[in-house]
């Protein structure tokens, strides 16, 4: 009893000492002031390497004007009014292109005692996910997953009102899962019925998308595409116990990770049935020019299944990537614990070097992500900050447009995946994923030329969201030390 109540108290007190999230730290429009490098109602970035995120070759010696948030006009630099009075930007040496659109991202991170020993637990970055974000030019982004609903939920609101700097969000439910959950937070689903009560209840409190995970069983999965359909909302999974074909002919709408986590062709595995040697057998055995693989992308692409590339986090498991120039790059930003918890995993995995199929299964899935493409399919991308921590928000998505170069795209063509196909996904190309006249002014201002060399993706200076434009390493300093933390 007394104990009882001195815990109480404990409870009480920290809610009391703790300001509120955001609100009391951060009441009105002037806390995003301090990361704003250029707001002005009327001005043109000058003399732009142009990368349109339609796909198409870059253009030199551009001019982008923006008035009141929208792109006004683009065009060559001799030919193309800027207005009396607009604020000029001379970024002769810089290239732009459309803000990204993040598909596989998430306001949370694998928690510091997350690793290779102990698994996941997810520790939600409340203040540097959505920093983290925007400084690397993801100025929308889907959190394709949950483990804290309300809190990605709240935290949108707070971008929305200007409040705190971030992506625009599409919240995405707490995971669909079965048994067993890999995240202790997860919800583990009872049956079809749960995962239509799940769906409902979120979509009432505010999400608007849906991921299932590895575990789902047929019958829930079914359920919950056709409930989230019934709502009007769109449904992925990272899967495991349901093929990729069986799940597209239920009529989920994309799938995450790629084939790297398709289990459908291990020998003797049944439906519903989450497979141990999935990932070997598949490095070992299975040849992406295969009859079934091939069959398996037609099917993919006739019902429109989209797929969402996270080379960054895959990479992360092959034994010595990402190179340590890489990793040092995130290491300002994060908490001691959690760097010194990824190098220690990075480690075990280098250990183990001999024994790991990821290097081949790595190249398998870039093999399979240009062969999906290149049938037509909806090729999506996004980071993915879990597995043991070495992939940031932001820092993820960078690389993964040079990872999509490695795989065989053009810079171009990669810049496209990661804008204009996540646009399209979503429903919002009329309004962000590219740039054309008329459209939302999400720009990203890299130093560098982007379609020359991909590592300049790394060099960001300046993100316009909605025509405000971010200092990129304002945020990045805004977030120092904090990343695993909160
Ligand atoms: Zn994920």
């Amino acid at each position: 009893m007394v104990v009882g109540m001195s815990r109480a108290w404990v409870v009480l007190l920290c809610v009391l000492a703790a300001p509120a999230y955001s609100s009391a730290q951060t009441n009105d429009n002037k806390s995003l002031a301090p990361y704003i490098a250029v707001d002005a109602p009327v001005f043109a970035l000058e003399h732009v390497e142009l990368v349109d995120g339609t796909g198409r070759a870059a253009v030199s010696d551009q001019t982008i004007v923006v008035e009141h948030g929208r792109i006004a006009a683009v065009g060559p630099s001799a030919t193309t009014a800027v207005p009396a009075g607009a604020r000029v930007l001379e970024l002769a040496g810089h290239t732009v292109y459309p803000g990204l659109v993040g598909m596989h991202e998430h306001l949370f991170y694998s928690e510091p005692t997350s690793s290779a020993l102990r698994g996941l637990v997810g520790g939600e970055l409340v203040d540097t996910a959505p920093r983290l974000y925007l400084a690397a030019g993801v100025t929308t982004a889907r959190t394709t997953g949950s483990i804290a609903p309300y809190t990605d939920l709240n935290i949108k609101k707070d971008i929305d009102a200007g409040r705190v700097p971030g992506p625009e969000l599409d919240v995405t439910g707490p995971y669909l899962e079965g048994n067993p959950p890999l995240i202790p937070q997860m919800h583990v689903l009872t049956g079809p019925d749960d995962a239509r009560k799940m769906v409902d209840y979120w979509v009432n409190e505010g999400a608007t998308s849906w991921k299932a995970y590895m575990h789902i069983t047929p019958e829930e999965l079914k359920a919950a595409i056709d409930e989230a359909h019934a709502k009007g909302e769109k449904l992925t999974g990272h899967l495991c116990s349901v093929g990729f074909t069986a799940a597209a002919e239920m009529g989920i709408d994309d799938l995450e990770h790629g084939i790297a986590v398709d289990s459908e062709f291990t020998p003797g595995r049944k439906e519903g049935e989450c497979p141990d040697n999935a990932e070997r057998y598949l490095a070992e055995h299975v040849a992406m020019d295969s009859a079934p693989v091939r069959a398996m992308i037609r099917t993919l692409v006739q019902r429109h299944v989209a797929l969402t590339s996270t080379l960054a986090v895959l990479e992360s498991l092959e034994p010595g990537h990402p190179p340590m120039a890489m990793l040092l790059r995130e290491h300002d930003a994060m908490a001691v614990e959690a760097w010194s918890g990824v190098l220690t995993t990075r480690a075990l995995i280098q250990e183990r070097a001999a024994k790991s199929y990821w290097p081949a299964l790595f190249k398998k899935e870039m093999q399979f992500e240009r062969e999906f493409a290149a049938a037509g399919g909806l090729l999506l991308t996004g980071c993915d900050p879990t597995a043991y921590g070495a992939v940031l928000p932001g820092f993820g998505d960078e690389r993964n447009l040079e990872l999509l170069v490695q795989a065989g795209f053009t810079p171009e063509e990669a810049i496209a995946i990661a804008t204009r196909n996540g646009a399209e996904y979503l429903g919002r190309a009329d309004r962000v994923g590219t740039i054309a006249a008329g459209k939302q002014a999400d720009l990203v201002v890299v130093k560098g030329d982007v379609a020359k060399d991909i590592t300049a993706v790394e060099r960001v200076e300046t993100v316009f969201k909605n025509g405000v434009g971010f200092d990129s390493a304002k945020l990045m300093e805004s977030v120092r030390g904090m990343v695993g933390l909160r």
